[in-house]
């Protein structure tokens, strides 16, 4: 595996790989490396694609300076797990690389109010920084196909939609959430849980699992209070439960109203902020 921190030294090796025709997949990540960034690898090196890692924590999407000095660093561990697992490239800029003095890297398209939802309400600014970053590692890397988890689903959704808007020429594929035994979502944040919070912290994939074996049952009201009090009575603090529109990410008010529906949640277990999400089953009529 070659690592380089350098847009340079980055481009000429990659040019090389373009100039023999090769395809390349890239994973974006902000390090802490699971089994769920492993999967994206897995399924780059599945599309036969020489597979390009990065691993940035992008200070432009972090709108809690509290919750970027803390999060997770740990690079050489990152590196060897990517190694063993056939990661060709990994791309590990200081942050001057990513964001030259004098580069104008904002992205500035109309998101529809896809920003403004759920995270966008909770870590106001979060998504802008997000594409931004997004935006730039695509003009860095040139891939033909990204590689995204369904894990951040907001996220994929406007990245999706950046994509088209932009008509960048990359094809984005989404991957599935890797979970542990009890449900809970892989997450880099996860190493923060205490003993007490781990546990507590299966919930957030109970109340979503509730949602999905009521949809169409109960009322959507009714399943967002109840999966709330699931939370709570496990001592979450959800930030909040929502049922939305899957292409829109506006709100349901009733199961008719979508045609692909899914369960977003966010909630603190302790000093951690978790996200997860469920797509419920549509409706067979
Ligand atoms: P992050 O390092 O958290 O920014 O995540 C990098 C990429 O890995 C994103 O596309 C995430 O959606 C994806 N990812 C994070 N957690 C998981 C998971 N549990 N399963 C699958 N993909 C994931």
């Amino acid at each position: 595996m070659k690592l380089f921190k350098t847009v340079k030294g980055l481009n000429l090796y990659l040019n090389k790989i373009r100039q023999r025709g090769q395809k390349i997949g890239f994973v974006p990540t902000m390090g802490a490396l699971h089994e769920g960034h492993i999967s994206l690898v897995t399924m780059a090196k599945a599309n036969n694609c020489i597979v390009v890692v990065s691993i940035f924590i992008n200070p432009s999407q972090f709108n809690n300076q509290e919750d970027l000095k803390k999060y997770p660093r740990m690079l050489e561990l990152d590196s060897k797990l990517l190694k063993k697992n056939q990661c060709d490239v990994l791309f590990a800029p200081e942050v001057e690389e990513v964001y030259p003095p004098g580069l104008n890297t904002a992205v500035e398209i109309n998101l529809e109010g896809k920003d403004l939802v759920m995270e966008g309400e909770f870590r106001p600014g979060h998504f802008k920084g997000m594409l931004e970053v997004v935006n730039r590692l695509l003009d860095i890397v040139k891939p033909h196909l990204l590689f995204m988890g369904q894990k951040d689903f907001q996220q994929q959704a406007l990245v999706a939609h950046m994509i088209h808007r932009m008509k960048l020429p990359v094809k984005l594929i989404v991957g599935e959430t890797l979970r542990e035994p009890d449900g809970l979502a892989m997450s880099s944040r996860n190493m923060r849980l205490d003993a007490n919070f781990r546990i507590k912290a299966g919930a957030i994939f109970r109340a979503l699992k509730y949602v999905q074996q009521h949809s169409f049952q109960k009322s959507i009201l009714e399943c967002e209070k109840k999966a709330m009090e699931i939370l709570i009575q496990n001592d979450l603090r959800p930030e909040y439960f929502k049922i939305v529109d899957g292409m829109n990410l506006r709100p349901l008010k009733n199961w008719d109203m979508g045609e692909y529906i899914v369960a977003c949640t966010a909630c603190w277990a302790g000093e951690v902020r978790l996200i997860d999400n469920l797509v419920l089953t549509k409706r067979l009529d």
